[in-house]
């Protein structure tokens, strides 16, 4: 009976810890969720704010061509009123070959203004859409983590109820099995396993008979091979 009884804790505990280390492996991968969640969120703002930029940069480019197109327009209206006040042709010959080149530069400008003006026009568009844009993303990232906060602190609420029931099977079972299980726990997924029909269900090694019989006195034993912990689930009474 004493020795019946840690190794029916100690099964217990293993049935327990499967479904409480799949709870917290739900927990990691919803926290990733959420991380994923405020990477998106991060990236949208981001996206919004090189939109913006591209805006504030095409506005600013617009206005700097545009004094430049008055600055010449003004030049050219100061030669124009030279012109009329020279004395000799020389001198007349020299304003009109500086309003001819002022005149080319204005040409020129033109189409960089025209190209400025229609790069505006579109970066404006773009800010345009991608704030609407951001905004319904923004609200739609803003429900899910609020979903996935409340999911990750059920979970959290649940596994703490779980480590209490935990912590009261570990007492009822051997320090010393305890410490080979998170040995084991470390190297595998699934440290105790059944054996069926004489194999251990983990690398299928077969269990010798004086070990099959062993395990049918309930005695602890480890798997030959894997080393995993074996039992026998028609002894043990477990899955029912
Ligand atoms: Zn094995």
């Amino acid at each position: 009976m004493t020795q019946q009884f840690p190794f029916h804790s100690f099964i217990k505990l293993v049935e327990f810890d499967r479904n409480f280390f799949h709870k917290q492996s739900l927990l990691e991968k919803t926290k990733m969720k959420l991380k994923e969640i405020i990477r998106g969120k991060d990236l949208l703002k981001l996206e919004l704010e090189g939109a913006e930029k591209a805006r504030h940069d095409a506005r600013k480019f617009v206005d700097v061509k545009e004094r430049e197109m008055l600055d010449l327009e003004e030049q050219l209206k100061h030669k124009k009123e030279r012109v009329d006040l020279v004395s000799n042709q020389k001198e007349y010959r020299s304003i009109k070959n500086e309003v001819e080149t002022i005149k080319r530069t204005q040409h020129d400008f033109e189409s960089i203004l025209v190209r400025a003006w229609e790069n505006l026009d579109f970066v404006e568009k773009d800010f345009e859409k991608k704030k609407i844009d951001f905004e319904i993303k923004m609200q739609e990232l803003d429900k899910q983590e609020e979903v996935i906060k409340q999911e990750i602190e059920m979970v959290h609420e649940e596994l703490a109820g779980m480590e209490k029931q935990r912590n009261e099977l570990v007492d009822a079972v051997p320090q010393e099995w305890i410490e080979k299980y998170v040995l084991m726990q470390s190297k595998v997924q699934n440290p105790v396993v059944p054996v069926e029909n004489g194999c251990c269900t983990a690398c299928f090694y077969q269990v010798l008979n004086q070990d099959m019989i062993a395990l049918r006195h309930r005695k602890l034993l480890q798997c030959k091979d894997c080393y995993r912990f074996l039992y026998l689930p028609e002894v043990m009474g477990v899955g029912d």
